[in-house]
């Protein structure tokens, strides 16, 4: 007989049976140098801290090893989820049903001056990263960068930016792979690039960017202008983990100052809070579960909407899942 409780550990059961036998096709596949593991926890590889794990997950070590992974994904039918530092991220408890994809070796970390004044930086490569490289190189015009805790291809797909500047102001060319397999270099006036949006890497994966900077200044000027911006996030944003701004800014008007004048702040739901530095984020105070985090995303949402009259879209993204469906 079967009982629902029957039924659901055979299910599960299957489920295993099928990530383990992907997982071993895939292995099969790969050099030594690139790490694939079963049931991996993504929440220490992110800033929020919280979710669940990858069915299976994967750190390639070239591009080859990248396209025997895409083209493995495309024949077993499963889904590919790009993680770069996790910084923009709210992963859910159960975890991501997919091959999760990270460019943590180092092989996607390079930073290379080239003639022209111009950078061919990795993908993989932290913000921190191109602005010390920079600064040392005398190269201005990623200072804006500075503090924000991402990777280069998680901020082309963003489009991050900060103090009056964006990710797309300082790309000439991006090379992607497309979820096929495929590589293209695209100039920067072929894509298409908004708030917090890059269409092209929906369905594609950035491997690395050539970069063009305002000027050439000397190092001592450009460590002046990153120091003075690291000073002003120190005052206004919170120490605790989080992912960040939690939503977008209205057109003309600031989701911060809308939630802070709705009385939000200090909101908690569990270990989940809305911070008292800076409303705009949704701090882990411990133990936060993803689920924490989501109900007090809704809270925030309901009473904005009710003591403002303003809808607040999620700039963090759900990982795996659409936000459509769980607000
Ligand atoms: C304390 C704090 C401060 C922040 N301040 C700012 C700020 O000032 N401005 C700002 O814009 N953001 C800010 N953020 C948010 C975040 O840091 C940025 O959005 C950042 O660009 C995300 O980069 P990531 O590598 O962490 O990407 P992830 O969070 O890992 O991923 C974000 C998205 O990019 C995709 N992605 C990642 N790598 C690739 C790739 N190689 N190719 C294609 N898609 C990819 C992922 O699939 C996901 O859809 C802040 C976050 C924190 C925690």
């Amino acid at each position: 007989m079967n009982t629902a409780a029957t039924m659901t550990v055979e299910d599960d059961a299957m489920r295993t049976k099928t990530w383990d036998e992907f997982a071993a096709a895939v292995r099969s596949q790969l050099a030594r140098e690139t790490k694939l593991t079963r049931e991996e926890p993504l929440a220490p590889k992110t800033t929020m801290r919280v979710g669940g794990a990858a069915r299976v997950y994967a750190e390639p070590a070239s591009v080859a090893e990248l396209q025997a992974l895409l083209r493995a994904a495309t024949k077993h039918g499963v889904e590919v989820f790009l993680l770069g530092r996790g910084s923009n991220l709210i992963v859910p408890d159960e975890g991501v049903d997919g091959l999760v994809i990270s460019l943590a070796h180092e092989a996607w970390a390079k930073f290379e001056p080239i003639a022209g004044g111009s950078v061919r930086v990795g993908a993989g490569l932290r913000l921190k990263n191109l602005c010390g490289r920079a600064a040392v190189a005398g190269i201005a015009g990623f200072e804006f960068l500075e503090g924000i805790p991402g990777s280069v291809g998680g901020a082309l797909r963003m489009n991050a930016g900060a103090m009056g500047g964006w990710m797309f102001d300082v790309v000439e060319h991006v090379e992607l792979i497309t979820f096929d397999g495929e590589g293209q270099t695209l100039a920067k006036a072929a894509m298409h690039v908004d708030y917090r949006h890059c269409t092209e890497l929906h369905s594609a994966i950035a491997i690395g960017a050539t970069l063009r900077p305002a000027t050439v200044a000397d190092a001592s000027a450009i460590k002046r202008q990153m120091d003075a911006y690291a000073k002003k996030r120190h005052e206004s944003q919170p120490r605790e983990p989080s992912a960040g701004c939690i939503f977008k800014n209205p057109t003309g008007n600031s989701a911060g100052r809308l939630i802070d004048e709705s009385g939000l702040k200090g909101e908690r739901v569990g270990d989940a809070e809305v911070s008292s530095t800076h409303a705009n984020f949704i701090v882990n105070r411990g133990r936060a579960s993803s689920a924490d985090v989501l109900e007090l995303v809704r809270r925030v949402r309901a009473r904005v909407r009710q003591a403002k009259g303003v809808d607040l879209e999620p700039e963090v993204l759900l990982y795996g899942r659409a936000w459509k469906d769980v607000l």
